[in-house]
């Protein structure tokens, strides 16, 4: 007799290993599919590795800050190698680590790529596995536009892999990817340019926020253009030539696209099934993850819902406790708190002073902090801090909160659990400081 799971999952990535190894540890019989890498996009492309770049983009700027204490730092030498060696070594250990915790529940890890047969049927290979329920949690994939040349361009998923660092670079785009890698190859000592379509880059943050932090990423040396996008790219004697929209042309050693990610739900058999995706190809899921075939449901990256790890994490829990639990959680999108890894960071949780205003309209105090922290009147840098906090008159409440600044990941995500708790500005006002940090300036804020 073939042997039923009670819940078959493509995709070992942040929503996959969450909702496997949460399913499993409940008594279920849980496989697992994946056909690159154990831990998905965060661990082996994403938030991980890139965490470690942006560790090692930081340390030119503060050794230029260190002379202003006394202290001779200088940079004598930077090695990718080493860098990368490091980096794919760390990478290995928690591929092992995430080995261990699918496996140490009971979850089987079936290695190839998973195809939807049937709403109870799964393929790997010639293998098909039976299952009373389809999990789909294949995230997504570097998008890059059709222009001529687009190949000779690379991705986040090839930065990772590069072999050696480029003196010079453009990267295409003007979100989180684009800001965050245009950051790391400056601080590590590349000539970069960021080129964005439209007029402020990172769409969808706090307006203020996006010119404040234009600013202040132009000062660590990213050159910012915008109104301008790459049209065709070509290579000669070694150098990749953009050409831009608007005539010009750039010579650089390479280019990379940021230009956005797409579900992955290529050949993964959907169509066939019926599955309902959006025009951008993401699969539409109700809120128990649920598409519009019964016994297929689907999270992550791949729904179309905010593309974070936390947001996966979070759905895998929810999707355990109501197909496998006591069905008490459910799914909320509001105070998602998130971070743009640049230098320097932004922190950000609840609305923005646009979303504000306009869902409560005449009815948002806003207040705004901007300041040289401390360090900086000895180090002779000129970046500054700016927080923001969004309150709504009538009750207080604040609405939302938002720093650019030394640490402002670190600081929002305390600032976040406030925002979850209902606080309100007189919480706020309330809490004393801690004396002297960056971070006290959002209770003494009037
Ligand atoms: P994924 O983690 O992408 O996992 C999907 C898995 O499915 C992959 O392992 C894939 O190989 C597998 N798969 C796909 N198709 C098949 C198939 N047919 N058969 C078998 N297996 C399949 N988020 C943050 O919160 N903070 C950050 O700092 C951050 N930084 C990022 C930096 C970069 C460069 C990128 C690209 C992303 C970053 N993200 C960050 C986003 C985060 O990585 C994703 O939101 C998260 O990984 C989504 O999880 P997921 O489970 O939906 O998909
Ligand atoms: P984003 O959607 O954030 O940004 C894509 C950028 O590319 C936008 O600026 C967009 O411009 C531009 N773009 C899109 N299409 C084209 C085109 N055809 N030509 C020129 N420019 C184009 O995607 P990312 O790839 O930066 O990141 C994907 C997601 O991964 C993020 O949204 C985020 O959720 C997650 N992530 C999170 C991180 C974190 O938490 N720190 C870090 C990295 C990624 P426009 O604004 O005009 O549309």
């Amino acid at each position: 007799m073939t042997e039923v799971y009670d819940l078959v999952v493509i995709g070992a990535g942040s929503g996959g290993v969450r909702a496997s190894r949460m399913a499993a540890a409940t008594g279920a019989k849980v496989a697992v599919v994946e056909d690159m890498f154990l831990g998905g996009t965060c661990v082996n492309v994403g938030c991980v590795p890139k965490k470690l770049f942006v560790y090692a983009s930081q340390y030119r700027e503060q050794a230029a800050q260190a002379a202003g204490f006394g202290v001779d730092a200088h940079i004598n030498n930077f090695d990718w190698a080493t860098l990368k060696t490091n980096k794919d070594n760390e990478i290995n250990r928690l591929n092992g680590i995430y080995k261990n915790v699918l496996e140490g529940p009971g979850v089987e890890i079936v290695t190839g790529k998973g195809e939807v047969v049937s709403p109870t049927q799964v393929r790997v290979g010639d293998r098909l596995l039976d299952t009373k329920r389809i999990l789909v949690a294949t995230g997504g994939w570097p998008f890059k536009p059709a222009i001529p040349g687009a190949e000779l361009a690379m991705d986040s998923n090839d930065v990772f892999a590069m072999e050696s660092f480029p003196e010079s670079v453009v990267v295409v785009g003007g979100g989180y990817i684009a800001v965050e890698f245009a950051g790391i190859f400056s601080g590590l000592g590349a000539h970069t340019q960021l080129l964005y379509r439209g007029d402020r880059i990172l769409r969808g943050f706090d307006e203020e926020v996006r010119s404040f932090v234009s600013e202040e990423v132009a000062k660590v040396g990213v050159q910012i253009r915008t109104q301008v996008d790459v049209v065709r790219i070509e290579e000669s004697q070694g150098k990749k030539i953009c050409h831009l929209s608007d005539g010009s042309t750039i010579s650089c050693d390479m280019v990379m696209m940021a230009t956005g990610r797409t579900a992955k739900t290529a050949g993964l058999g959907l169509e066939a099934l019926g599955v309902e995706t959006r025009k951008d190809g993401s699969i539409i899921a109700d809120e128990r993850f649920e598409t519009n075939v019964k016994g297929v449901f689907a999270l992550g990256d791949v729904i179309g819902t905010p593309a974070l790890t936390p947001v996966a994490l979070e759905q895998g829990m929810v999707f355990v406790s109501q197909q496998f639990g006591d069905g008490s959680r459910s799914i909320n999108y509001d105070l998602i708190p998130t971070a743009v890894f640049c230098q320097p960071n932004i922190g950000t949780v609840g609305l923005t002073e646009e979303q504000a205003s306009e869902q409560y309209p005449g009815d948002v105090d806003v207040y705004t902090s901007e300041f040289r922290a401390l360090k900086h009147t000895v180090s002779g840098s000129t970046e500054r801090t700016l927080m923001k906090l969004l309150v709504r008159r009538s009750d207080d409440k604040v609405l939302g909160a938002h720093m650019v600044g030394e640490e402002a990941g670190e600081i929002i995500q305390g600032i976040a659990v406030a925002l979850q708790a209902g606080a309100t500005k007189a919480h706020f006002d309330r809490t004393l400081g801690i004396h002297p940090t960056g971070a006290e300036e959002f209770v003494t804020m009037r």
